[in-house]
C-alpha cells in the first residue's frame, strides 16, 4: 500500500478495517482513543474483528502511526451526520488522539502530542481542499453518542496554527438561559442556527433532549469553559459569531 509522499509517520501499520471512498475528501474528524493506553488502542484499530480504524493515531509523546492510506475509507465515524450528509467516513480523514477519555481518567493533551497533531493536520489540509470549518470533533458529528475529543482539547491552539475554525468564546456573564422543555420562537431560532452550522438537529421549537445534546457538543468544542448543555447568552453569542465567519 502507498501513503502520502510528503508526510512521514513514525510507523505504517496497515489496518484491515478500510474500504473504498464514495466521495472526495473534504473533512478531518478528531477523536480521542478512550482506552487505557495507546498500544491498546492500536491493537483495537488494527484488529479485523473490531471493525474500527482511523487514518492516523497520535501518541502522547507525539509519535504518529498511519493505519489507513488517505485515499481509502477508514471506519471511525460510526452513525453520524454533518450538514445533512451521513457517510462521514467516505469524505473524511479520521485522526485518533491517545487519551484515556472521560471513562478512564480524562487528562490534558501533552504539548508534544498537540504539536505533532498540528503538523499532521497542516500537512493534510495542504493536500486536500478542507475548509477550516470542516475540522470537527467526533462529538460534533455524533452529538447524542460521543464526547470526544472533549472539552480539554485545545482547539484554540490548532486554530492559531491555521487548523479549524475558532472565535474567542463570548464571556460567561449570566442572563437568560434556555432550560429543559422551554418552547417557542427563541428555541426554534437557536435550533435553526445549530442546524445551519452543521449539526443534525430537528427543528421542534422545544428545548428537547437532542437540543441539549447538540448544545453540549457545541460547548465542548467552541465554549469549553462550561459544558452543561444549557444555551446561555455566551453560548448563543459564540454560535452567532461563528456563523458570521
Ligand atoms: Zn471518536
Amino acid at each position: 500500500m502507498s501513503f502520502a509522499a510528503d508526510f512521514k509517520p513514525a510507523r505504517v501499520l496497515a489496518s484491515p478495517n478500510r474500504g473504498e471512498r464514495k466521495s472526495a475528501t473534504d473533512m478531518i474528524v478528531l477523536h480521542y482513543t478512550g482506552m487505557k493506553s495507546g498500544e491498546e488502542a492500536l491493537a483495537r484499530l488494527t484488529d479485523p474483528t473490531s471493525k474500527v480504524s482511523s487514518h492516523y493515531l497520535v501518541h502522547e509523546d507525539g509519535r504518529i502511526d498511519q493505519l489507513v492510506p488517505e485515499a481509502q475509507r477508514a471506519w471511525h465515524a460510526g452513525l453520524s451526520s454533518w450538514k445533512g450528509v451521513t457517510d462521514i467516513n467516505s469524505l473524511s480523514i479520521g485522526i485518533e488522539i491517545v487519551n484515556p477519555g472521560h471513562e478512564y481518567g480524562y487528562r490534558d493533551f501533552p504539548s508534544a502530542q498537540i504539536d505533532a497533531l498540528i503538523k499532521l493536520c497542516r500537512d493534510i489540509v495542504a493536500r486536500h481542499p478542507i475548509r477550516r470549518e470542516r475540522v470537527l470533533a467526533h462529538s460534533d458529528i455524533a452529538p447524542t453518542r460521543k464526547k470526544d475529543p472533549g472539552e480539554k482539547f485545545p482547539w484554540d491552539r490548532l486554530a492559531a496554527a491555521g487548523v479549524g475554525l475558532w472565535v474567542e468564546p463570548s464571556p460567561i456573564d449570566g442572563g437568560r438561559t434556555f432550560s429543559a422543555n422551554d418552547k417557542g420562537a427563541e428555541v426554534e431560532k437557536l435550533q435553526k442556527q445549530l442546524a445551519r452550522f452543521g449539526y443534525d438537529l430537528k427543528i421542534t421549537g422545544r428545548y428537547d433532549d437532542d437540543t441539549r445534546s447538540v448544545v453540549t457538543a457545541f460547548q465542548r468544542h467552541y465554549r469549553p469553559a462550561r459544558v452543561d448543555g444549557l444555551a446561555d447568552p455566551s453560548t448563543v453569542d459564540t454560535l452567532r459569531r461563528l456563523l458570521r465567519r
